[in-house]
């Protein structure tokens, strides 16, 4: 028995990360004293329609938008519904055509899909082989009829980053909408980098709560509520309003923001500590999207000889969380779409496994747990 084999290392925050202490005691008091309804015209509801107005504020100036661009939802699936749904049918009649990029998460795909039934076509543009999402791509797939293009901000499983200014300028010149998921990015990295119509963004992957999110949707451009019901949020997405946690979000936000350079410059050194033993402990690994810019967070490897889902299994047994791409996917044996659309072999697609740091971790953590990668790896490799 090794010295590390108590010790749980989580390597999974592209999936979620834990509630920062700090963000937690900024949302406890809106659970139970101060409990009004938002909406309320009496004071307990004052006090908490006030405690919204400094959240959306904060998360407004933190992303460098107008208030008033900012919506609330219930995550960062709800925000690309809104926002794919949404802007789609409240512009078809510029047309019923939408261009998403193949490696979207499925809360992009799925809700484009959807729109299917009411006479809408979907092109899907494959990224090149390291997992980019080409400009010239997007531009030869978009038609006089197209009215939202889809590109993500960064990919969940390889932390490619989007060559999003490129694609916008070239949507926009063809007189359509683009929507960027910023989920990934969101709190790593300015969204100043990222151009778009809209943004879905998701406090779970910054040190926020679950379950909160917020689509921003520039001023003038029309969509139609996905969530009807009251008047909440300008009357375009109904429901009480969920203070404590967006309390949470604006507070996870800001601080993400206020320290990520020295974040992203600690969590990649974590990072590349990892890659670079993984590659000199384990023959034919492949660092997928390596030549490209990724998130500072992610390592996405393909290992020959090993399905991701054993290694993930594994490495769960020896105490080191995981995955293969997406999390809502796991479990599921289909292949990874982002892999199989980059291009890469079946070996490589089902090889696919995902390490994802955060600040949390620490050198040691980034060490032992390539070591233990390469002793999974043997053990299958040897059976
Ligand atoms: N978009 C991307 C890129 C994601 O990674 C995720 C979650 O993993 C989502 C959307 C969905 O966000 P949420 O979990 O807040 O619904």
């Amino acid at each position: 028995m090794t010295a590390y084999q108590n010790e749980k290392i989580y390597l999974d925050h592209a999936a979620t990360t834990p509630l920062d202490e700090d963000i937690f005691k900024k949302m406890t008091p809106f659970f139970k004293g101060v409990f009004g309804n938002a909406s309320s015209q009496h004071s307990f509801g004052r006090e908490v329609a006030n405690a919204l107005t400094c959240a959306r504020d904060d998360v407004a100036r933190a992303i460098g938008v107008p208030s008033k661009e900012i919506y609330f939802t219930c995550g960062g699936t709800e925000a690309d519904n809104l926002g794919i749904k949404g802007i789609s049918l409240a512009n078809a009649e510029k047309g019923k055509h939408i261009v998403v990029s193949a490696i979207e998460h499925p809360a992009v795909l799925e809700s484009a899909y959807s729109l299917r039934q009411f006479g809408y076509e979907i092109t899907e543009v494959n990224p090149d082989g390291d997992g980019v999402i080409r400009p010239e791509s997007i531009e030869k797939a978009l038609r006089p009829d197209t009215v939202l293009v889809a590109v993500m901000s960064a990919n969940n499983e390889t932390g490619v980053i989007q060559p999003i200014k490129e694609i916008y300028e070239r949507v926009h010149a063809a007189g359509a909408y683009l929507w960027c998921d910023c989920v990934q990015s969101a709190g790593a990295l300015p969204f100043s980098l990222f151009p778009a119509d809209g943004w879905a963004i998701s406090a779970h992957k910054f040190n926020g709560p679950k379950g909160v999110g917020v689509a921003r949707i520039k001023s003038g451009v029309r969509f139609l509520p996905q969530m009807c019901g009251g008047h909440q949020e300008r009357g375009l997405r109904g429901g009480t309003i969920n203070t404590p946690s967006i309390v949470g979000c604006a507070e996870a936000l800001c601080k993400a923001q206020k320290n990520c350079d020295e974040v992203n410059a600690y969590v990649s050194s974590l990072r590349n500590e990892f890659e670079k033993r993984v590659v000199a402990l384990i023959d034919g690994v492949h660092i997928n999207g390596k030549n490209a810019q990724r998130l500072p967070s992610h390592s996405d490897l393909s290992i020959s000889g090993c399905e991701g889902q054993n290694i993930v299994m594994l490495l769960d047994m020896k105490g080191v969380a995981a995955s293969t791409g997406a999390a809502c996917s796991s479990g599921a044996t289909t292949p990874s779409h982002v892999l199989t659309a980059m291009g890469l072999s079946a070996e490589c697609v089902s090889g696919g496994v995902r390490f994802s740091f955060g600040k949390d971790n620490t050198p040691s953590e980034a060490q032992i747990a390539a070591q233990i990668l390469s002793e999974v790896v043997s053990s299958i490799r040897s059976k």
